[in-house]
């Protein structure tokens, strides 16, 4: 699979101008390039063109020629292997077993990548159930009435349970 990076096209551009600008800054056929897809999409919002810039992963038939023919062309490289590797794996036979804090994303994310890793972990939590602490937070928050045990903060699901969806947590 290949990288193309920075390929500007205009805001309302039709969807096959991709593929078509995939082709032309590859230099192939267009019945060699197999399939495409958007790695990231970002705006150039400077003046006179706001314009969309893609970068755009293709499938083609030899990687090797084309990276070869096109090696000094930087915008073009292979995709990364971005794939996840586990930095360990639990000891066969392993009694111990590790201990989490917080079951907040943080918790529940390290507790399910220790459980992949084959550990067995134990997940704690000082606060309530989502249940009964989504009565008490909305204690605080219609009522002002503050169970410093029980709250927005303080939790099964840490404070994430009630964000309102927004995208902050991938860039934690
Ligand atoms: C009102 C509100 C709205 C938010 N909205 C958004 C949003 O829209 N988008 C977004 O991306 N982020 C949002 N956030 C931030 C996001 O929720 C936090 O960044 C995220 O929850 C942090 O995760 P965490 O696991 O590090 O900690 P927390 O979620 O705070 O989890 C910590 C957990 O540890 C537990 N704990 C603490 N001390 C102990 C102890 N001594 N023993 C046992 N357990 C303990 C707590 O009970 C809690 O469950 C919001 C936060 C709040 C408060």
């Amino acid at each position: 699979m290949l990288r193309i990076t920075e390929i500007k096209l205009p805001l309302d551009h039709p969807a096959a101008a991709l593929r078509a600008a995939i082709v032309k800054r590859l230099g192939v056929a267009d019945h060699e390039l197999i399939s495409y897809s958007v790695a990231r999409r970002a705006v150039d919002a400077r003046q006179p063109a706001i314009a969309f810039i893609y970068t755009m992963d293709a499938e083609v038939g030899d990687e090797a020629a084309i990276l070869q023919r096109l090696k000094d062309e930087r915008r073009i490289s292979r995709v990364p292997d971005m794939s996840y590797r586990f930095v360990t794996r639990a000891p066969a036979g392993s009694v111990r077993r590790p201990v989490v804090i917080g079951t907040g994303p943080c918790g529940l994310f390290a507790g399910l990548l220790l459980a992949q890793m084959g550990f067995r972990p134990i997940v704690f939590d000082r606060g309530k159930s989502v249940r009964e602490r989504t009565q008490d937070t909305w204690g605080l928050w219609r009522k002002s009435v503050l169970d410093p045990e029980s709250n927005v903060q303080f939790g099964e699901g840490g404070a994430g349970t009630f964000f309102d969806g927004k995208r902050a947590l991938a860039g934690n």
